[in-house]
């Protein structure tokens, strides 16, 4: 009988038993799973004992870097003096109620009130059942419909995944819903606008058109990230979310901002509703990810002080709002939450994060040199490139080339992982504590990944005739 290690074991194991998100089951059965082990500051470190620099933040949520010591005291220490506490039967702990009130804090003024999720999905599923339930208690319930972008990612509930517009998540899943709709994303690599004022005018007018279809009594709310993660990184012109939100508030509709990825610092101000061109006070806003920077599941809805009031009164204000979780504000978790936000002001990662972007944003656009390379596009510490293998059409890839996996294989070869999406995007989100050496190593260890796959005879042969790139002179 042959005798497997304890790693042939495990991924054995993983085979037959654990169901991962978002893979294809077939694919991940026959390559089995990477194991990780540990992890310091930028660092994983798998089972077979490679060192690799994490330019992904785990999944765009672990901002502050691994092996945070104090983090782990805060959390040891709640676990030890409370583990759990309920916040039904109006119970309550000390760190949730905290959390909360920090959030208002620092969040955009219109938010006021705080309701925990376990992340980003379940936060996503809470606003839009606080919608209906605001709409249907303040006498206006025809409003039911919802309009998001195109490309949008708003997670994985049931309703949920019907805004998101990835084909994957609706495939098979009975989604969208009637109700939800969507309209172009603002990319601009991928359309012809002459200028950044012609892109966000179409998309207020793509929305003002799906209201104006759809009777804006009938139309609840726009969803929207102010830069789009899952769908390729697409990062809007500034000013576009302001437009949005503007047009929201003509159109008698709520605004949503879906800050899971962008929030705490990702994009540099700790929320990207709060950068300069912006200034967007939203009735609602979705968290989760660097709430606890992926330390312990956490998210939330930020409501404004309007929805709240509405619900609250309501038809019956004696009337009990059903809706809840077992692990709504946990105390664990929100102690966490606590450290995380101690860390990204006081321990100054929020800085470093700001300090550190240009850096980041000029290892991006030097790669617009490579033959690969069409796109470099970032906000912060959010980037990606878009590889095509023709830089003047913008042509991309035939699909059975596979070039998103031999990134990925290329890269973890060279010791970097990051998102190598399906469609020929690269997205990257290091750590807020990333240093200026490890950017140094982030961009060499891409240039080696990239070289690495165009040096492969299809790939070259798919490029045709190797042009000089068009930015690349300005770069
Ligand atoms: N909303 C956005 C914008 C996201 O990027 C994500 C996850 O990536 C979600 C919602 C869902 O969050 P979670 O995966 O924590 O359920």
């Amino acid at each position: 009988m042959p005798t497997h290690s304890p790693t042939q074991s495990l991924i054995e194991a993983d085979r037959k038993h654990l169901i991962h998100p978002v893979v294809s089951y077939r694919a991940h059965e026959a390559r089995g799973v990477t194991i990780l082990e540990s992890a310091r500051g930028a660092f994983l470190r798998d089972k077979a004992g490679n060192e690799v620099l994490d330019a992904f933040s785990g999944l765009w949520c672990v901002n502050v870097g691994y092996g945070q010591d104090s983090i782990v005291r805060a959390a040891t220490e709640q676990m030890t003096r409370l583990p759990y506490a309920t916040g039904y039967f109006h119970f309550g702990s000390e760190p949730a109620i905290e959390l909360a009130a920090k959030l208002v804090e620092l969040a955009p003024a219109s938010l006021q009130h705080v309701y925990f999720t376990l992340g980003g999905s379940d936060a996503v599923d809470s606003a839009l059942r606080f919608i209906t339930h605001y709409f249907n208690a303040t006498g206006r319930p025809s409003k039911k419909h919802i309009i998001a972008l195109e490309r949008g990612y708003h997670g994985s509930s049931s309703v949920g995944s019907g805004l998101t517009a990835l084909p994957a998540f609706h495939r098979n899943f009975d989604v969208p819903l009637a109700t939800q709709h969507h309209i172009p994303s603002p990319y601009a690599y991928r359309n012809d606008y002459t200028d950044d004022q012609a892109l966000i005018a179409a998309s207020v007018a793509a929305l003002e058109a799906k209201v104006a279809a759809l009777g804006a009594d009938n139309v609840a709310a726009f969803f929207c990230e102010p830069v789009q993660g899952s769908g390729g990184v697409i990062v809007p012109p500034a000013g576009w979310l302001k437009a949005m939100r503007d047009a929201c508030r003509k159109l008698d509709i709520l605004f949503v901002a879906d800050e899971v990825i962008t929030g705490f610092g990702r994009t540099g101000p700790l929320f990207a509703c709060q950068a300069q061109a912006e200034q967007v006070e939203p009735d609602l806003m979705t968290v989760a990810k660097g709430l606890t920077a992926g330390y312990a599941p956490m998210g939330a809805v930020l409501m404004s002080d309007a929805i709240y009031q509405g619900i609250a009164d309501g038809a019956d204000a004696s009337a009990v709002i059903g809706h809840g979780h077992t692990y709504s504000a946990h105390p664990v978790s929100a102690a966490i939450g606590l450290e995380v936000m101690r860390l990204y002001h006081e321990g100054g990662l929020l800085a470093n994060g700001i300090a550190q972007a240009p850096r980041f944003a000029q290892g991006l656009d030097a790669l617009l040199a490579h033959p690969l390379v069409g796109e470099s596009r970032h906000r912060g510490l959010l980037g990606a490139l878009e590889l095509v293998s023709d830089k003047d059409s913008k042509r991309g890839f035939d699909a059975s080339l596979k070039l998103s996996e031999r990134i990925a294989t290329a890269a973890y070869n060279h010791r970097l992982v990051f998102r190598a999406f399906n469609d020929n995007i690269l997205g990257f989100a290091p750590a807020l504590c990333y240093t200026a050496a490890e950017f140094d190593m982030l961009f060499e260890r891409l240039t080696k990944t990239l070289d690495d796959v165009l040096d492969q005879a299809d790939v070259r042969a798919a490029l045709g005739r190797p042009r000089v790139a068009k930015h690349a002179a300005a770069a």
